[in-house]
């Protein structure tokens, strides 16, 4: 209203399809017939509410975490060899130890993740693109044709040899229990469809990108954005689908584009003042109040805190995956073949292990 921004401003080049880049004006796209398809960049690596994504990719291999420890403890040879394939068929254990922390169901979806299901209910979801294995996309209600994985999920698991999937319920008694399950076939390994180091992206991920061409809207939260492919990903909207960043800070290259609108602050709370703008406050809480439940509890759990910092520094652990994942800038939907490759260190850390085949740097964890 009275914003003036018909007028050509000096110093601030004209929109190209936001009337202005505020939180009105974003409302006012959002309920206007030109905005249909929503895309969404879920990349909160605060499963838990009341972690900052602020201090970005936090460093899992200090000693003062207690992940550091608990890795230790379990003998890996390097952190990260706990998302490595060729490690985890010399070795799973370590892995299905963490698991049964990692496991889906010991958290509540985010007031975030409902706004998500929030704009599917709308009708305006066109996909939601997440780097989260933690399935709480799923369980905020967001239906599964929606949503892309990048890294995979917990949501379904298989033989990593013979490729047969593999029974929901007893993987999570073998989770439960930290026993190694095994395929009825063929006795190779099972393991949750989760993206690892060596492993090629799903195949639903990469044929997927296309459909950003088709976004009226992007939205992403929560993230770095130094993280391929996401960083990427961003920039493959048109230059006249705004662009909207809901984070503690400014990052990546948002702000470059005309119609960027930058909704600093925690992702709950931004979301909640759209919500609000939008008029969608009372479907939101609702919504919301549906994931009350969605919290498996189980008898002998730790307490909550315990938990929450456990998860957390799991959550920092995966963060690796995303630092790493090399995709093609612009691949092909028909390639299938990328994959991801173990972290490349920026910092000379020496234990920073090969891509694929690592098997001459584990071995040193090996009796010999
Ligand atoms: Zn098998």
């Amino acid at each position: 209203m009275g914003s003036g921004n018909c007028r050509k401003h000096a110093q601030r080049p004209k929109l190209v399809t936001l009337e202005n880049t505020d939180l009105p004006s974003l409302a006012q796209y959002i309920k206007s017939n030109k905005c249909k398809n929503i895309v969404l960049m879920p990349i909160q690596r605060h499963i838990i509410s009341g972690v900052s994504t602020s201090a970005g990719i936090p460093d899992f291999r200090s000693p003062e975490t207690g992940l550091y420890s608990n890795l230790a403890r379990l003998k890996l040879p390097y952190p990260e060899a706990v998302f490595e394939i060729g490690y985890f068929r010399r070795n799973p254990v370590p892995f299905y130890t963490l698991a049964q922390e990692l496991y889906p169901g010991k958290f509540r979806p985010t007031i975030a993740h409902s706004f998500i299901r929030l704009l599917h209910d709308k009708g305006l979801l066109l996909k939601c693109f997440t780097q989260n294995i933690d399935t709480l996309e799923r369980r905020a209600g967001v239906p599964d044709e929606k949503i892309i994985e990048a890294h995979g999920s917990f949501a379904a698991q298989r033989c990593i040899d013979c490729q047969a999937p593999y029974d929901d319920f007893l993987i999570k008694v073998h989770i439960k229990e930290k026993t190694i399950p095994r395929c009825d076939g063929c006795r190779g390994l099972v393991k949750p469809d989760i993206v690892f180091f060596g492993e090629s992206l799903p195949e639903d991920f990469i044929e997927s990108i296309p459909l950003l061409q088709q976004a009226d809207l992007l939205i992403v939260m929560g993230t770095s954005l130094t993280v391929h492919p996401f960083a990427m990903l961003a920039g493959l909207v048109e230059t006249k689908c705004p662009r909207v960043l809901i984070n503690l800070e400014e990052v990546g290259d948002f702000s470059h584009r005309t119609d960027d609108v930058l909704l600093l602050g925690r992702c709950d709370e931004m979301v909640r003042e759209l919500c609000q703008e939008l008029g969608w406050e009372e479907d939101l809480d609702e919504l919301w109040k549906d994931t009350e439940n969605s919290i498996e509890k189980d008898e002998d759990d730790e307490d909550d805190e315990d938990r929450a910092e456990l998860a957390n520094e799991i959550a920092s652990l995966t963060s690796a995956i995303e630092q790493s994942l090399s995709i093609a800038k612009t691949p092909p939907p028909s390639s299938t073949k990328t994959t991801i490759d173990s972290p490349k260190s920026e910092n000379d850390v020496k234990e920073t292990p090969e891509p694929k085949s690592s098997s001459n740097k584990t071995d040193t964890s090996q009796e010999k």
